[in-house]
C-alpha cells in the first residue's frame, strides 16, 4: 500500500508540473501577441515610412490599446498566482448582498448604458453572506462585465438571489448572472472555466478579454467554500449560477 501512495504521489507531482509548464508556454504566448504588436508599429513608425497624420494615429492607439492589454494580462496573471499559492488569505466579514450590487453597479451602469443594455438588480435588503468582501465584489464584478461585454445592444443583464436550505444548518445563496447575449456552444461550455479558453479569440480580444477571467471567478468561488455553475443557448443567453454558503438574513 504504502508503495502504491508513493506512485501516486509521483504521479500527482508529474501532472502538476505537466500543467505549470503548460500555464508559462500559454503566458508567453499570451504576452507575446500583444508585445509583437507594440514592436511591429512602433518600428514603422520609426522608419519614417508613415507621412499620413491619420495613419500615425491609428497606429499610436494600436500601441496604446496593445500596452493596455499587456497590463489588463499582468493583473490578471499576477492576481491567479496570488490566489492559487495562497498568499493572500481572505478576510471573512458578514457582506450585505444588496449593496454590494449597489456599488458595481456604480461602475458598471455607465458601461452597460453605453451599449443600451439594461440591468435589473432583484436583491432583497438584508441579505447577508459571509465572505471576503472584495474577492466577492472581483467575482460579479467579473460576471456582469462578461454578461455586458458577450450581450449586443438592446439587451438585459439581471441579477437575482434566492436563499435555499439543505436541512437546517446548510443554508446556501443562489446568485445567478443572466444575459440576453450570444450565448456559449455546448461544446465549449465545459472549458470556459480554464485559463486562457476563449470561445472566439477574435471577438474576446476586441472586448479586450484576457481568457482568464472565469478562472479567477472560479478560484475565488471555490475559496468560499461555493460552486459555479453555467446553463447558456447560443442566441438565447448565459446563466452563471453561483452557490455560497449564508451567514444570516436579517428579515
Ligand atoms: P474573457 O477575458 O475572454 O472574457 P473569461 O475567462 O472571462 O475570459 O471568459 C472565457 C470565455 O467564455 C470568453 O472568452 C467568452 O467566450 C465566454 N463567455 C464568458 N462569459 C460569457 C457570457 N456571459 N456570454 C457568452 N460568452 C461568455
Amino acid at each position: 500500500r504504502g508503495m502504491l501512495f508513493l506512485l501516486q504521489d509521483v504521479t500527482d507531482i508529474r501532472r502538476l508540473e505537466a500543467m505549470r509548464s503548460e500555464f508559462v508556454a500559454n503566458v508567453s504566448h499570451e504576452l507575446k501577441t500583444p508585445i509583437a504588436a507594440v514592436k511591429g508599429f512602433a518600428e514603422t513608425l520609426l522608419a519614417g515610412g508613415v507621412d499620413d497624420e491619420e495613419t500615425k494615429r491609428s497606429f499610436l492607439q494600436i500601441i496604446y490599446d496593445e500596452g493596455d492589454r499587456l497590463n489588463r494580462l499582468i493583473g490578471d496573471i499576477l492576481e491567479l498566482s496570488k490566489i492559487e499559492s495562497k498568499r493572500a488569505p481572505l478576510e471573512y466579514v458578514p457582506v450585505n448582498l444588496k449593496e454590494l450590487f449597489d456599488s458595481i453597479n456604480e461602475v458598471l451602469l455607465p458601461v452597460a448604458s453605453k451599449k443600451s443594455i439594461q440591468m435589473h438588480q432583484g436583491i432583497k435588503e438584508h441579505l447577508y453572506i459571509e465572505g471576503d468582501e472584495d474577492r466577492l465584489r472581483q467575482i460579479f464584478m467579473n460576471l456582469l462585465s462578461n454578461a455586458i461585454s458577450y450581450t449586443l445592444e438592446g439587451g438585459r443583464v439581471k441579477v437575482e438571489a434566492e436563499i435555499v436550505n439543505i436541512g437546517e444548518e446548510d443554508e446556501k445563496v443562489l446568485i445567478s448572472v443572466k444575459d440576453t447575449g450570444m450565448g456559449i456552444p455546448k461544446k465549449d461550455l465545459p472549458r470556459i472555466f480554464e485559463r486562457f479558453y476563449r470561445v472566439d479569440k477574435a471577438r474576446s480580444r476586441s472586448s479586450g478579454g484576457t481568457g482568464l477571467g472565469l478562472s479567477i471567478v472560479k478560484h475565488l468561488v471555490e475559496l468560499h467554500h461555493g460552486t459555479i455553475r453555467v446553463e447558456s443557448k447560443v442566441g438565447e443567453g448565459s446563466a452563471f449560477t453561483v452557490e455560497l454558503p449564508i451567514m444570516h438574513t436579517l428579515d
